[in-house]
């Protein structure tokens, strides 16, 4: 029975009502936090087991029935307000338009975009290669020798006995030679020249007072191997949590290229040698932002994204 009478004198009230502030008025009065329904809402709990389903079912119907004459008399009133010069189904283009949100690239894309815009102004050319691999540029000629144990450091995904998902973007680097241009190699090529082009490429993308170093590694595909770290950005090598407290940080693998990789695509390493390395953009892009989980550049959570 309350629950008609409620019903009833709010549709009273809304019929009178002819402004947006006294319809906020009987909102709250019926369906605030104190509102006459929402008591009787809470009221249903006190009563005997029995009677609640029907109690509770008949107080919600009773909300949704308000909430609706409630938007009923908003967009009668909205209408009243704004409606009065353009027909019904016509939009007003004189209106001041919403403020959209703007699309823009990835934050991968746009690191990677400055990584390689760094390396071409160092002098490097971009090289692409299929994502699908002959295992011979894969891990043959990488130096990788068949059965050989290093293989295993690799998740490999085979299609046929020699074609497979490429694990790594060195494959390229050997494409490429095979193709003239290269990455670095020529004659009197030296690990110094690697070091000056990795502090070069740290200094633009970190800060002019980044320094590198390097510590000794293993790669099949060069020799020596070295991982490279720079002077952690946040502490300036002083150590912080960033850091973990090393006051470096690693940033890439590299060497000079191996001497059986220079000889798979028929160049003499008594005359030749280059150089390699490689750098996880996802890596650079979690350092230059601060991003600490690297999930997060591909959940697609806009929360994230907008950030950048
Ligand atoms: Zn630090």
């Amino acid at each position: 029975m309350d629950v008609d009478r409620i019903v009833q004198s709010a549709k009273e009230e809304l019929s009178a009502c002819t402004d947006a502030h006294d319809l906020d008025t009987i909102r709250i009065k019926y369906l605030g936090r104190k509102g006459s329904l929402t008591a009787l809402l809470r009221a249903v709990k006190d009563l005997p087991p029995a009677e609640r389903p029907a109690a509770g079912a008949a107080v919600n119907a009773a909300k949704l029935q308000i909430e609706e004459l409630l938007s009923a008399k908003e967009a009668s009133l909205g209408g009243a307000r704004s409606g009065s010069v353009m027909p019904e189904g016509v939009s007003d283009p004189t209106l001041p338009a919403h403020d959209g949100i703007a699309g823009r690239r990835h934050i991968l894309s746009r690191v990677f975009r400055e990584m390689k815009n760094i390396f071409r102004g160092l002098g490097y050319s971009i090289a692409h290669g299929p994502d699908v691999e002959l295992e011979y540029y894969n891990f043959q000629a990488l130096n990788f020798p068949e059965e050989h144990p290093s293989r295993d450091l690799q998740d490999t995904f085979y299609i046929t006995d020699d074609i497979l998902l490429r694990t790594q973007t060195s494959p390229v680097q050997v494409r490429f030679m095979d193709q003239v241009e290269g990455l670095y190699v020529d004659t009197d090529v030296t690990m110094a020249d690697l070091k000056k082009d990795v502090e070069l490429f740290t200094r633009e993308m970190f800060g002019p007072n980044t320094r590198i170093r390097f510590r000794p590694h293993f790669f099949p595909f060069t020799e020596p191997s070295a991982e490279a770290d720079m002077s952690c950005f946040a502490c300036q090598g002083s150590g912080c949590a960033i850091c973990g407290h090393a006051g470096w940080i690693e940033i890439m693998g590299a060497g000079m290229v191996h001497p059986n990789v220079l000889r798979a695509v028929e160049y003499d390493p008594e005359v030749y040698s280059g150089f390699a390395f490689g750098i996880g953009v996802d890596r650079i892009a979690m350092l230059k932002h601060g991003v600490n989980d690297i999930r997060l550049f591909l959940g697609n959570d806009l929360r994230f994204l907008e950030q950048f």
